[in-house]
């Protein structure tokens, strides 16, 4: 069975984030397990934890987490790096706690210091991270392509993957972000390419998003699947290539704006080779 959802909201509680996803009949998910926007992480009770495992155990979601957006692991400056590698480890702290196997970080902005120097802070502080938490993986997603951005090439993924060994770092790919990044991800040629420098075995996770802007826009704007210039032909054709369909699909798409959340879901699956 194909392990498709969307990122829900924790607003309540984060055990609510499972009946949000089984309300929408998914079977995985991806959840922030602090606040996105901030740095500071509120406490979180054993009661919290023993709620959310259960509805873990039950539910048989595939879960994920995202890590909020303030921390930089590519940069330069001792003190920002330091601090979002602290942010990375709570994280992937908080995850172990929870039962999430898999936690997504974007790889960051090398600040004008170059993309060599930014890939080499990402290699330390995955290293770094790994070392601290055990049974949590961490999985570098690509990005659109913005300036002094780090991550926008399969090739930057991949030269993380040379640098730190270990069966803990893995790969999310956003449809969106490859797109927009330059890849049209519809053409088998163009993924065997891309496969051909990053081990598809390493991606386990899947950012299912349509793209509101064009091929190599260098934009990094979410659409609802089918209502961007990604659309469901490409779709089809991306997630019959290779292994791709048995990954864990999270659709991180905007909340019924062209389309309730219910019918995108299904859209989703309905994409998928039969
Ligand atoms: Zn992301
Ligand atoms: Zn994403």
């Amino acid at each position: 069975m194909a392990l498709v959802g969307r990122h829900v909201s924790i607003a309540g509680g984060l055990d609510l984030a499972y009946d949000r996803s089984v309300a929408l009949d998914a079977t995985a998910m991806q959840i922030f397990v602090t606040n996105p926007r901030g740095w500071s992480m509120s406490a979180l009770s054993d009661e919290a934890v023993e709620a959310f495992r259960r509805k873990g155990r039950q539910t048989k979601i595939a879960t994920i987490a995202h890590m909020p957006y303030l921390p930089n692991i590519a940069s330069s400056n001792s003190e920002s790096f330091k601090k979002s590698v602290a942010s990375l480890i709570e994280n992937m702290e908080r995850c172990k706690r929870l039962d999430i196997g898999y936690l997504v970080t974007h790889m960051g902005s090398h600040m004008d210091q170059g993309k060599e120097k930014g890939l080499a802070n990402v290699a330390r502080a995955v290293r770094e991270a790994l070392d601290n938490v055990d049974d949590v993986s961490i999985l570098l997603e690509n990005e659109a392509g913005h300036k002094n951005s780090v991550g926008d090439r399969i090739e930057d993924l991949a030269a993380v993957a040379d640098e730190v060994d270990g069966k803990r770092l893995g790969f999310c790919l956003d449809t969106c972000h490859l797109f927009a990044s330059g890849y049209d991800i519809g053409k088998h040629e163009v993924l065997d390419e891309m496969f051909g420098k990053l081990d598809i075995k390493k991606v386990k996770a899947i950012h299912l998003n349509d793209a509101m802007k064009d091929l190599g826009s260098n934009l990094d704007r979410h659409a609802n699947i089918g209502y961007g210039y990604i659309g469901n032909d490409r779709f089809r054709s991306f997630l019959k290539y290779g292994e791709i369909a048995s990954k864990i699909v999270v659709l991180e798409t905007p909340v019924d704006l062209e389309i309730s959340e219910e019918d995108e879901l299904t859209l989703a699956k309905s994409l998928f080779p039969k």
